[in-house]
């Protein structure tokens, strides 16, 4: 059949593909170790899904305003106030079916044909697809590990072309777990400022980073920056609800009001009733995001301790997120191969770096438990021992 020229030029996603295979292997009863989906392994928790279940028996099962449910839009705008120091009305927020979603809708709000999106690379896979979709065009600049997987103000200023009308900064990163300091943040918001571009900030990890390190909200540092910067951010990480498809953005009234008419022609609202456990996840206790915190940094510490002893493997020591991205290039394969061997021969599932722009890496998310860890690592161990 011919399709329209814009699906052809995007691939599926690789992440959401291995670990649908991943599961289905462990479903046939295959001792599968899967370091594939950025998911964390447990379960919503308690209190949140009693909201949702609270108001489905309520009948909050009716359509609700494009936008999202007004007291879930307050509550992000409370929330963005109180974490994050950022001055939204709630008339700035609206509720989307991720952050996927999310981005996808800025992206088609924000750019006409042939408009610039720098993205800084290794970066998550589904940015420059989403760029193409918009008939927009991915400008990627390239951080390297020696570099801690960041890139320099100046890196960001020589991409920047009359064309240029958002950069996306993703910090805590997916895939490299890095996070700016608050001065590199002020350094690269001075570059926005100066050429007056926008940028797109993807907070989703901001609530998983690990000892010592500050997340910094780019729109916080003054009202030049905050007029060009958009908030783009879920529940599905820190609050472990991936499957309920929730997320947001804020962001300057012209381009919400635009998102939300797009919604309201595609979508619609974000299912009623799961907007309450969002409500819910924001003005309830705070704790489950801290014990899954600890849970991952535990992880963190022997995937990185058991990886890294692996001759061959080199990798830097992240500080958000669940991911360790290490390169692989001692090994002679390139990241397919590397995923495709390790797949075949040890049933350990690993997502190749080439979808994230780095062929030389492979990334394996910690969102998962200790014993298969420990497993996946020794088995990680004879893969490589038997490359080299
Ligand atoms: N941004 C980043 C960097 C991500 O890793 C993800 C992945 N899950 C998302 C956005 C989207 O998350 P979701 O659509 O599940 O809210
Ligand atoms: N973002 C997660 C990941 O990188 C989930 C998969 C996806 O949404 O593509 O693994």
């Amino acid at each position: 059949m011919k399709l329209a020229a814009r699906v052809g030029q995007v691939a599926p996603s690789l992440t959401l593909a291995i670990a649908a295979k991943a599961k289905a292997m462990k479903a046939e009863g295959i001792d599968i170790c899967s370091f594939s989906a950025g998911e964390p392994d447990f379960d919503t928790p308690a209190h949140i899904k009693a909201a949702a279940k609270q108001a489905l028996d309520a009948g909050k099962t009716k359509y609700g305003p494009a936008a999202g449910e007004p007291k879930l839009r307050e509550a992000i705008a409370r929330k963005l106030k109180k974490d994050n120091g950022l001055d939204y009305a709630p008339e700035n927020v609206v509720v989307t079916n991720g952050g996927k979603h999310s981005l996808y809708n800025l992206i088609m709000a924000l750019l006409d044909p042939g408009e610039e999106v720098i993205i800084p690379a290794p970066y998550w896979l589904s940015y420059p697809e989403m760029v193409k979709l918009a008939d927009g065009v991915p400008v990627i600049i390239h951080a390297t590990a020696e570099s801690n997987y960041k890139i320099t103000p100046a890196q960001l200023r020589e991409a920047i072309t009359p064309k240029t009308r958002l950069f996306i900064l993703n910090s805590p990163s997916n895939p490299t777990g890095m996070v700016y300091t608050p001065d590199e943040i002020r350094a690269l918001a001075e570059v926005v400022v100066e050429k007056d571009i926008l940028v797109v900030s993807d907070e989703i990890y901001e609530k998983i980073i690990y000892a010592g390190v500050e997340h910094l909200s780019i729109g916080s540092i003054g009202k030049e920056i905050f007029d060009r910067t958009i908030i783009s951010s879920g529940f599905a990480k820190a609050y472990s609800m991936t499957g309920w498809r929730l997320g947001y953005l804020a962001g300057p009234l012209d381009l919400i009001k635009a998102v939300t008419t797009l919604q309201s022609h595609s979508t619609s609202n974000v299912c009623t009733f799961a907007q309450y456990g969002a409500i819910a996840a924001l003005e309830e206790s705070q704790d489950c995001v801290e014990e899954m915190r600890q849970a991952f940094a535990e992880r963190r510490q022997v995937m990185y301790e058991l990886l890294t002893a692996i001759p061959g493997l080199k990798c830097p020591k992240p500080d958000g997120a669940f991911y360790l991205l290490p390169n692989i290039s001692k090994t002679g394969l390139k990241s397919l191969e590397f995923c495709d061997g390790l797949l075949e021969s040890q049933q350990v599932a690993v997502i190749p770096g080439i979808a994230f722009g780095a062929d030389d890496c492979i990334r394996l998310s910690y969102a998962t438990d200790m014993a298969t860890i420990e497993k996946g690592m020794s088995r990680l161990e004879a893969f490589v021992r038997a490359q080299i």
